[in-house]
C-alpha cells in the first residue's frame, strides 16, 4: 500500500478504540458521559476479555495522569499525542483537575471530525465555553484554541510543523508537561518514534510521558507488525460478518481474539524474546532519547495494582470463563512511562 493508504488505515484505528471504549462504558466498566457523542454504539457485543482489557488501559493511564496532576498541583500542561476522540479533557473539567492547558494532536482529518462533533453537540461545547475567558475563542473546521483546551491537526512525524502549531496555541515549554501516547507510537517506525521522544526531552526540561501499547519486539520489523495488524483486522471483519449471519457474534468475537493471541504468540517466538526483555527495551528506548527515568509494566501487573475494590466491582459485571485468555491478552500490552525533572518535583517517584 502507498503511504496515503497506510495513513488512512492508521486514522481508522481511532474509531475502533473509541467504539470499544463506548461499549465498555455502556456495560458499566467506568463512567464517561461524553464518549457517546463521538462514536456510535457497537453493533455487536465485545467479549468480556476485551472490556476488561480496555478497563485496565483506561484506568491505568488515568492513574498515572492523575498522579502527575497531583505532583504538579495542576500547574502544568498536558499534550495528548494521537488523541483521536479521547474525552479526557471533559473528565478533568468535571473532576476539577484541569491543567493550565490541555492540548491534543492528531491528523487533520481526525481533528476535523472531532471539531464537528464538538461544534454540533452542546454537552461537548458548553464545558469548553465555561472554561474560556478573555479573547475570542477559535473553533473552526481545523483547530480549536480556547483558554484551557486546544486541538491541532498535525503529523507526529513532522515535529517542526507540530511544534510551531503548538506554540501558536501558547504551549509553554517551561511548564511541567505531561505527554500521553495511547496506542500511537506503534504506528510509526522506531526511528520516527525515537525522534518524537527525543523532541520531547529537548523541548521540555520538566516532563513525563505515559505510553500505552502492544509489547513489541525489536527484532520484529515494523512492516511485519503493520501487515499482521491489517490481516487481523480483515479476519476480524470476516468473522464478525459471518458471526452476524450465524447469530453467534459473541463466540466469533472470542474466536477472533484467540487468533489475535496466537498471532501475537507467534510474533514473540519469532523474535525469540520474552515479555520481560521487551519491557526492558521499552525503558531503554526512553533512556536513549534523553529521559532520566523510565519504567514499563505489562497490563497484567497494572491490572493487579489498580484499586482492587473497583476491580472486584467490574469483575462481577460479566462472567468470564477463560481467565487464561484475559491473562494472555494483558501480558501482551504495557504501560511505560518516563520522566525528566529539572524542577525537582519528584516525578520519578510516580508509579502504580
Ligand atoms: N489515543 C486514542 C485512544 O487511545 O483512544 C486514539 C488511539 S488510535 C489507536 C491511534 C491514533 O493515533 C489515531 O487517532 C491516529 O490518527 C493517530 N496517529 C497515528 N499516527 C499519527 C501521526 N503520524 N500523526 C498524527 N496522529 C497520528
Amino acid at each position: 500500500p502507498d503511504s496515503d493508504t497506510a495513513d488512512e488505515a492508521v486514522r481508522g484505528t481511532c474509531d475502533d478504540a473509541s467504539i470499544c471504549k463506548r461499549f465498555a462504558v455502556s456495560s458499566g466498566y467506568w463512567k464517561d458521559p461524553y464518549i457517546q457523542y463521538f462514536v456510535r454504539q457497537a453493533k455487536e457485543r465485545k467479549a468480556p476479555e476485551i472490556n476488561r482489557g480496555y478497563y485496565a488501559r483506561v484506568q491505568g493511564v488515568n492513574l498515572l495522569l492523575n498522579a502527575f496532576l497531583r505532583k504538579t498541583e495542576c500547574n502544568c500542561q498536558i499534550i495528548n499525542l494521537g488523541a483521536g476522540l479521547d474525552t479526557t479533557f471533559w473528565r478533568l473539567k468535571d473532576e476539577n483537575l484541569l491543567p493550565k492547558k490541555y492540548f491534543e494532536v492528531d491528523f487533520p482529518a481526525i481533528v476535523a471530525r472531532k471539531l464537528y462533533n464538538i461544534k454540533s453537540k452542546p454537552p461537548l461545547s458548553k464545558p469548553i465555553m465555561e472554561t474560556h475567558s478573555g479573547e475570542s475563542l477559535l473553533l473552526d473546521a481545523h483547530s480549536l484554541d480556547s483558554a484551557r483546551y486546544s486541538i491541532i491537526g498535525a503529523d507526529l512525524r513532522n515535529l517542526k510543523d507540530m511544534e510551531e502549531k503548538l506554540k501558536k496555541m501558547s504551549m509553554d515549554p517551561q511548564l511541567p508537561t505531561l505527554l500521553v501516547s495511547e496506542c500511537v507510537l506503534v504506528y510509526m517506525t522506531p526511528e520516527q518514534s525515537a525522534s518524537l521522544l527525543q523532541w520531547a526531552t529537548n523541548t521540555f526540561p520538566t516532563a513525563m510521558l505515559i505510553n500505552y501499547e502492544q509489547v513489541t519486539m525489536e527484532s520484529l520489523s515494523h512492516e511485519t507488525l503493520l501487515l499482521e495488524n491489517n490481516l487481523l483486522e480483515w479476519i476480524n471483519q470476516l468473522l464478525i460478518t459471518w458471526g452476524f449471519f450465524c447469530n453467534q457474534v459473541n463466540m466469533m468475537d472470542r474466536f477472533g481474539q484467540i487468533m489475535v493471541e496466537n498471532l501475537q504468540r507467534r510474533q514473540c517466538n519469532l523474535a525469540g524474546v520474552d515479555t520481560c526483555q521487551s519491557l526492558q527495551s521499552q525503558t531503554e528506548r526512553f533512556l536513549s532519547t534523553g529521559w532520566e527515568s523510565a519504567d514499563a509494566w505489562n497490563m497484567m501487573n497494572v491490572y493487579s495494582n489498580l484499586p482492587q475494590e473497583d476491580v472486584m466491582r467490574i469483575e462481577k459485571l460479566e462472567f468470564l470463563d477463560e481467565k487464561e485468555l484475559l491473562e494472555q491478552l494483558l501480558l501482551h500490552y504495557c504501560i511505560s512511562w518516563a520522566t525528566k525533572d529539572s524542577l525537582g518535583l519528584g516525578l520519578a517517584g510516580i508509579t502504580f
